[in-house]
Protein backbone atom coordinates (compact mmCIF):
# COMPACT_ATOMS: atom_id res chain seq x y z
CA UNK A 1 0.00 0.00 0.00
CA UNK A 2 1.40 3.35 -0.77
CA UNK A 3 2.78 5.96 2.10
CA UNK A 4 -0.72 7.92 1.39
CA UNK A 5 -3.32 5.39 1.67
CA UNK A 6 -1.66 3.91 4.78
CA UNK A 7 -2.07 7.06 6.64
CA UNK A 8 -5.67 7.22 5.52
CA UNK A 9 -6.26 3.54 6.62
CA UNK A 10 -4.47 4.80 10.19
CA UNK A 11 -6.51 7.66 10.55
CA UNK A 12 -9.28 5.64 9.81
CA UNK A 13 -8.62 3.44 12.56
CA UNK A 14 -7.56 6.26 14.94
CA UNK A 15 -11.35 8.21 13.59
CA UNK A 16 -13.27 4.83 14.81
CA UNK A 17 -11.37 4.87 18.56
CA UNK A 18 -11.92 8.45 19.34
CA UNK A 19 -15.77 7.78 19.09
CA UNK A 20 -18.71 9.86 17.60
CA UNK A 21 -18.11 13.43 18.81
CA UNK A 22 -18.41 15.40 15.90
CA UNK A 23 -15.01 17.63 16.28
CA UNK A 24 -12.70 14.63 15.68
CA UNK A 25 -13.41 14.14 11.75
CA UNK A 26 -12.44 18.00 11.88
CA UNK A 27 -9.34 17.18 14.00
CA UNK A 28 -8.29 14.59 11.83
CA UNK A 29 -8.44 16.56 9.00
CA UNK A 30 -6.37 18.98 10.38
CA UNK A 31 -3.73 16.64 11.18
CA UNK A 32 -3.16 15.75 7.58
CA UNK A 33 -3.21 19.26 6.35
CA UNK A 34 0.18 20.95 6.99
CA UNK A 35 -0.38 24.43 9.34
CA UNK A 36 2.86 25.46 10.45
CA UNK A 37 2.90 29.32 11.55
CA UNK A 38 2.53 31.64 8.60
CA UNK A 39 1.85 28.58 6.55
CA UNK A 40 -1.79 28.33 6.95
CA UNK A 41 -3.16 28.73 3.15
CA UNK A 42 -3.95 25.04 2.94
CA UNK A 43 -6.08 24.87 6.27
CA UNK A 44 -7.74 28.46 5.73
CA UNK A 45 -8.91 26.56 2.54
CA UNK A 46 -10.51 23.92 3.98
CA UNK A 47 -12.23 26.15 6.80
CA UNK A 48 -13.32 28.20 4.23
CA UNK A 49 -14.66 25.00 2.49
CA UNK A 50 -16.52 23.77 5.61
CA UNK A 51 -17.89 27.15 6.22
CA UNK A 52 -19.17 27.59 2.05
CA UNK A 53 -20.55 24.07 1.92
CA UNK A 54 -22.47 24.67 5.50
CA UNK A 55 -24.88 27.88 4.31
CA UNK A 56 -22.04 30.40 6.83
CA UNK A 57 -20.90 33.82 5.39
CA UNK A 58 -17.19 33.54 4.75
CA UNK A 59 -14.88 36.67 4.94
CA UNK A 60 -11.19 37.02 5.53
CA UNK A 61 -9.23 40.19 5.70
CA UNK A 62 -6.10 41.36 4.67
CA UNK A 63 -3.70 39.74 7.26
CA UNK A 64 -5.15 35.98 6.72
CA UNK A 65 -7.59 35.53 9.27
CA UNK A 66 -10.91 33.90 8.25
CA UNK A 67 -14.47 34.54 9.78
CA UNK A 68 -17.55 32.47 8.94
CA UNK A 69 -20.85 34.19 10.51
CA UNK A 70 -22.95 31.26 10.80
CA UNK A 71 -26.97 31.36 10.70
CA UNK A 72 -28.75 30.92 14.52
CA UNK A 73 -30.38 27.33 14.61
CA UNK A 74 -34.46 27.43 13.67
CA UNK A 75 -36.24 28.86 17.15
CA UNK A 76 -32.91 30.19 18.23
CA UNK A 77 -32.55 33.64 16.23
CA UNK A 78 -33.14 35.93 19.56
CA UNK A 79 -30.18 34.58 21.83
CA UNK A 80 -27.23 37.11 21.26
CA UNK A 81 -24.49 36.49 18.52
CA UNK A 82 -21.45 34.89 20.40
CA UNK A 83 -17.74 34.86 18.60
CA UNK A 84 -15.78 32.14 19.37
CA UNK A 85 -11.50 32.13 17.78
CA UNK A 86 -8.97 29.94 17.56
CA UNK A 87 -5.76 30.01 15.77
CA UNK A 88 -4.67 27.91 12.83
CA UNK A 89 -1.42 26.93 12.90
CA UNK A 90 0.20 25.17 15.03
CA UNK A 91 3.83 24.87 16.88
CA UNK A 92 6.22 22.51 14.24
CA UNK A 93 8.38 20.56 15.88
CA UNK A 94 9.99 17.35 15.15
CA UNK A 95 12.17 14.57 17.33
CA UNK A 96 15.66 14.96 15.97
CA UNK A 97 15.85 11.85 13.91
CA UNK A 98 12.28 12.38 12.38
CA UNK A 99 12.11 12.91 8.42
CA UNK A 100 8.68 14.76 9.01
CA UNK A 101 8.54 17.90 6.57
CA UNK A 102 6.15 20.25 8.48
CA UNK A 103 5.23 21.69 5.00
CA UNK A 104 3.84 18.60 2.91
CA UNK A 105 3.55 15.90 5.17
CA UNK A 106 0.52 14.87 7.49
CA UNK A 107 0.71 14.01 10.48
CA UNK A 108 1.20 10.44 11.83
CA UNK A 109 -1.11 10.00 14.63
CA UNK A 110 -1.37 6.91 17.10
CA UNK A 111 -3.88 6.42 20.56
CA UNK A 112 -1.13 5.31 23.53
CA UNK A 113 -2.73 5.03 26.87
CA UNK A 114 -6.13 6.58 26.06
CA UNK A 115 -4.80 9.86 24.32
CA UNK A 116 -3.86 11.16 21.02
CA UNK A 117 -0.94 12.26 19.81
CA UNK A 118 1.06 12.49 16.77
CA UNK A 119 4.36 9.97 16.41
CA UNK A 120 7.73 11.79 16.27
CA UNK A 121 5.99 15.48 16.22
CA UNK A 122 3.85 17.60 17.53
CA UNK A 123 0.03 17.16 16.92
CA UNK A 124 -1.27 20.98 17.27
CA UNK A 125 -4.19 20.10 19.57
CA UNK A 126 -3.09 23.65 20.77
CA UNK A 127 -4.75 24.89 19.13
CA UNK A 128 -6.83 22.48 15.94
CA UNK A 129 -8.85 21.37 18.59
CA UNK A 130 -10.00 24.20 19.11
CA UNK A 131 -11.01 25.36 15.58
CA UNK A 132 -12.64 21.43 15.40
CA UNK A 133 -15.01 22.25 17.76
CA UNK A 134 -15.87 25.50 16.39
CA UNK A 135 -16.36 23.80 12.60
CA UNK A 136 -18.28 21.26 14.71
CA UNK A 137 -20.55 23.63 16.40
CA UNK A 138 -21.38 25.06 12.23
CA UNK A 139 -21.73 20.63 10.73
CA UNK A 140 -23.20 19.23 13.81
CA UNK A 141 -26.66 19.76 13.35
CA UNK A 142 -28.33 18.40 16.18
CA UNK A 143 -26.35 21.11 18.12
CA UNK A 144 -28.59 24.13 18.74
CA UNK A 145 -27.16 27.58 18.80
CA UNK A 146 -28.08 31.16 18.26
CA UNK A 147 -25.87 33.33 15.35
CA UNK A 148 -21.98 32.23 15.85
CA UNK A 149 -19.08 34.49 14.56
CA UNK A 150 -16.55 31.73 14.33
CA UNK A 151 -12.88 33.88 13.59
CA UNK A 152 -10.14 31.63 12.69
CA UNK A 153 -6.61 33.24 13.39
CA UNK A 154 -3.28 32.76 11.34
CA UNK A 155 0.01 32.75 12.87
CA UNK A 156 -0.28 32.69 16.50
CA UNK A 157 2.87 30.74 17.52
CA UNK A 158 5.16 32.98 15.99
CA UNK A 159 3.93 36.51 16.99
CA UNK A 160 0.50 36.87 17.48
CA UNK A 161 0.47 38.57 13.57
CA UNK A 162 -3.13 37.36 13.21
CA UNK A 163 -4.29 38.97 16.04
CA UNK A 164 -2.63 42.41 15.99
CA UNK A 165 -3.54 42.37 12.05
CA UNK A 166 -7.28 41.50 12.72
CA UNK A 167 -9.37 43.60 10.91
CA UNK A 168 -11.10 46.44 13.06
CA UNK A 169 -14.76 46.85 14.08
CA UNK A 170 -15.22 42.93 12.02
CA UNK A 171 -16.81 41.10 14.76
CA UNK A 172 -20.27 42.20 16.01
CA UNK A 173 -20.83 40.02 18.87
CA UNK A 174 -20.45 41.60 22.48
CA UNK A 175 -19.07 38.14 23.86
CA UNK A 176 -16.10 36.14 22.28
CA UNK A 177 -15.12 32.87 23.50
CA UNK A 178 -11.29 32.33 23.04
CA UNK A 179 -10.87 28.18 22.77
CA UNK A 180 -7.09 28.45 22.90
CA UNK A 181 -6.47 27.33 26.76
CA UNK A 182 -4.44 25.37 28.82
CA UNK A 183 -6.77 23.67 31.55
CA UNK A 184 -9.68 21.60 30.49
CA UNK A 185 -13.25 22.54 32.18
CA UNK A 186 -11.76 26.29 33.24
CA UNK A 187 -12.64 29.41 32.28
CA UNK A 188 -10.90 32.52 31.91
CA UNK A 189 -12.19 35.93 32.28
CA UNK A 190 -9.15 38.11 32.25
CA UNK A 191 -5.57 38.35 31.12
CA UNK A 192 -2.76 40.29 31.98
CA UNK A 193 -1.15 40.59 28.69
CA UNK A 194 2.66 40.63 27.85
CA UNK A 195 5.34 43.34 26.37
CA UNK A 196 8.69 42.76 24.56
CA UNK A 197 11.08 44.76 25.33
CA UNK A 198 14.04 45.49 23.29
CA UNK A 199 16.72 47.18 24.82
CA UNK A 200 19.78 48.62 23.19
CA UNK A 201 22.88 50.58 24.90
CA UNK A 202 25.93 51.10 23.67
CA UNK A 203 28.29 49.91 26.34
CA UNK A 204 32.08 51.74 26.85
CA UNK A 205 34.12 49.54 25.72
CA UNK A 206 37.61 49.14 27.60
CA UNK A 207 40.50 46.93 26.57
CA UNK A 208 41.53 44.56 29.41
CA UNK A 209 43.67 44.97 32.11
CA UNK A 210 47.76 44.05 30.99
CA UNK A 211 49.75 41.47 33.15
CA UNK A 212 51.91 44.10 35.29
CA UNK A 213 55.18 43.15 36.18
CA UNK A 214 54.39 43.00 40.03
CA UNK A 215 52.39 40.59 41.85
CA UNK A 216 48.94 42.09 40.30
CA UNK A 217 47.81 39.12 37.57
CA UNK A 218 44.28 39.63 35.58
CA UNK A 219 42.36 36.80 35.37
CA UNK A 220 38.67 36.26 32.92
CA UNK A 221 36.64 34.42 35.51
CA UNK A 222 33.06 32.90 34.46
CA UNK A 223 30.22 33.18 36.87
CA UNK A 224 27.68 30.20 36.15
CA UNK A 225 24.21 30.82 37.68
CA UNK A 226 22.19 27.22 37.28
CA UNK A 227 19.31 25.49 38.90
CA UNK A 228 16.88 27.57 39.30
CA UNK A 229 12.84 26.26 38.37
CA UNK A 230 12.34 28.71 35.92
CA UNK A 231 8.68 28.22 34.66
CA UNK A 232 6.92 29.78 32.07
CA UNK A 233 6.55 33.60 32.15
CA UNK A 234 2.73 33.59 31.93
CA UNK A 235 1.89 30.98 33.79
CA UNK A 236 4.31 30.35 36.53
CA UNK A 237 4.84 34.31 37.29
CA UNK A 238 3.04 34.56 40.68
CA UNK A 239 4.60 31.75 42.10
CA UNK A 240 8.35 34.26 42.55
CA UNK A 241 10.50 31.38 41.05
CA UNK A 242 14.19 33.54 41.02
CA UNK A 243 14.95 35.05 37.70
CA UNK A 244 18.49 33.81 36.98
CA UNK A 245 19.12 37.04 34.68
CA UNK A 246 18.26 39.51 38.00
CA UNK A 247 19.92 37.43 40.17
CA UNK A 248 23.44 37.42 38.57
CA UNK A 249 22.92 41.39 37.91
CA UNK A 250 22.50 42.30 41.54
CA UNK A 251 25.22 39.63 42.92
CA UNK A 252 27.40 41.51 40.31
CA UNK A 253 26.34 45.02 41.29
CA UNK A 254 26.82 44.00 45.30
CA UNK A 255 30.47 42.77 44.15
CA UNK A 256 31.07 45.88 42.16
CA UNK A 257 30.96 47.50 45.27
CA UNK A 258 33.80 45.72 46.94
CA UNK A 259 35.92 44.98 44.25
CA UNK A 260 37.09 46.17 40.77
CA UNK A 261 36.22 44.49 37.83
CA UNK A 262 35.42 44.57 33.87
CA UNK A 263 32.45 42.79 32.90
CA UNK A 264 33.19 40.88 29.51
CA UNK A 265 30.15 39.33 28.62
CA UNK A 266 26.65 38.05 30.08
CA UNK A 267 23.83 36.26 28.86
CA UNK A 268 20.86 34.44 30.14
CA UNK A 269 17.81 33.17 29.40
CA UNK A 270 16.58 31.32 26.14
CA UNK A 271 13.43 32.26 25.51
CA UNK A 272 11.24 35.64 25.88
CA UNK A 273 8.46 33.72 27.39
CA UNK A 274 10.54 31.55 29.85
CA UNK A 275 11.58 32.94 33.55
CA UNK A 276 15.63 32.16 32.99
CA UNK A 277 16.73 29.43 35.00
CA UNK A 278 20.77 30.09 34.38
CA UNK A 279 22.65 33.01 33.57
CA UNK A 280 26.33 33.73 33.10
CA UNK A 281 29.17 36.60 33.22
CA UNK A 282 32.42 36.27 32.40
CA UNK A 283 34.39 39.13 33.91
CA UNK A 284 38.35 40.39 34.19
CA UNK A 285 39.10 41.14 37.50
CA UNK A 286 42.81 41.79 38.86
CA UNK A 287 44.15 39.00 41.41
CA UNK A 288 47.03 40.05 43.76
CA UNK A 289 49.35 37.23 43.97
CA UNK A 290 50.49 36.60 47.54
ZN1 LIG B 1 -2.32 28.18 21.19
Amino acid sequence: MPQQSHKQQNNQNILQQLGSLSLWPHFIKFCTIPRPSKHEAAIINYIRQQGEQHDAIVEQDTIGNLLLRVPASQGYEKIPTIALQSHVDMVAQANSQSAHNFYNDPLTLQIKNGWLSAIETTLGADNGIGCAAMLALMTDNSIKHGSLELLFTVDEEAGMGGAFGLQKGWLTAKKLLNLDTEEEGEIYIGCAGGVDIDSIQSPIWQSPPDAQENREKPEAITISLTGLLGGHSGVDIHLKRLNANILLAQELLNAAQYHHFQLHSFNGGTLRNAIPREAFATIFITIVVP
